[in-house]
């Protein structure tokens, strides 16, 4: 099992947590650079959501004043939670309108690069579209959807949640642009998604099922919708016979190279 060193912070009765200096320098180092990187790459209501959150720059923000403008724009809000919850606990919350926030932020030698979500990438990456109905409404309703679903099929399905919420981009009238919170909160893949490199594909809700991804590199294919009125059309769609359907089908080739099981690397 994998060893996870990261433990969230205690939230007192409040909602808050007493963030130390390093760690409040790190959220400044990180929303410094994101904020210069995401011009001309994410998309407005992103930009929109910022601005409506306006996060502080020198400490990490406080979960309860967040929630205060959450609630009012979406009726959302953020819930501190450990780094690890188990996915009915995700799921319950997401279909209670609660966002899971593990209350921890990387170390400065992992500033670039972090596996686990931490609060850096859960705030400044989910949050502002939080703000945005159909993007709330989309996380809402497939919390929902996942706890109907045979847990034994739940990764599967959250591939829909991985091609949108995590790495989604919208095409705009100036351009593909990036709305989905792995992108904008990596400094790496902020870079990456708009360079002409990866393969880029229209958002199809059984295809987005039968493509594998790793959480660990650079995604290879982003999926584009064309408005944020999609991800609500998306789930309209009997997605848990469509998950039936992608496993009859089985998976698309994977486009990254797959990870060799460590007994069969000698020889
Ligand atoms: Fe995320």
């Amino acid at each position: 099992m994998k060893d996870h060193t990261y433990v969230s912070r205690p939230v007192d009765k409040d909602g808050y947590v007493q963030w130390s200096d390093e760690e409040n320098k790190t959220w400044s180092i990180l929303v410094d650079r994101q904020s210069q990187l995401i011009k001309g790459k994410a998309c407005e209501a992103f930009f929109d959501g910022l601005e409506k959150l306006d996060f502080p720059v020198d400490r990490i923000p406080q979960i309860p004043d967040i929630n205060r403008i959450l609630n009012a724009a979406t009726g959302w809000g953020v819930e501190p939670v450990p780094a690890i919850i188990q996915p009915k606990a995700f799921f319950t919350l997401l279909a209670n309108k609660r966002f899971p926030a593990a209350t921890f932020i990387r170390r400065p030698e992992d500033i670039d690069y972090i596996e686990e979500p931490d609060i850096f990438h859960e705030i400044y990456g989910h949050t502002p579209l939080l703000t945005n109905q159909n993007y709330a409404d989309f996380m809402e309703k497939f919390g929902k959807l996942a706890l109907q679903a045979d847990p034994k099929d739940r990764s599967r399905l959250f591939r829909l949640f991985w091609f949108t919420i995590e790495f989604g981009l919208l095409d705009t009238d100036a351009g593909l642009r990036a709305y989905g919170g792995g992108i904008l909160s990596s400094i790496g893949e902020t870079q990456f998604c708009l360079s002409g490199k990866p393969m880029i594909q229209p958002m199809d809700a059984l295809t987005v099922l039968r493509t594998p991804y790793r959480i660990d590199i650079i995604q290879p294919l982003y999926f584009v919708i064309s408005d944020f009125s999609d991800l609500f059309s998306i789930l309209e769609q009997d997605i848990l016979a469509l998950l039936i359907r992608s496993k009859t089908l089985g998976d698309n080739p994977a486009l990254y190279p797959q990870k060799i099981a460590p007994e069969k690397q000698a020889s």
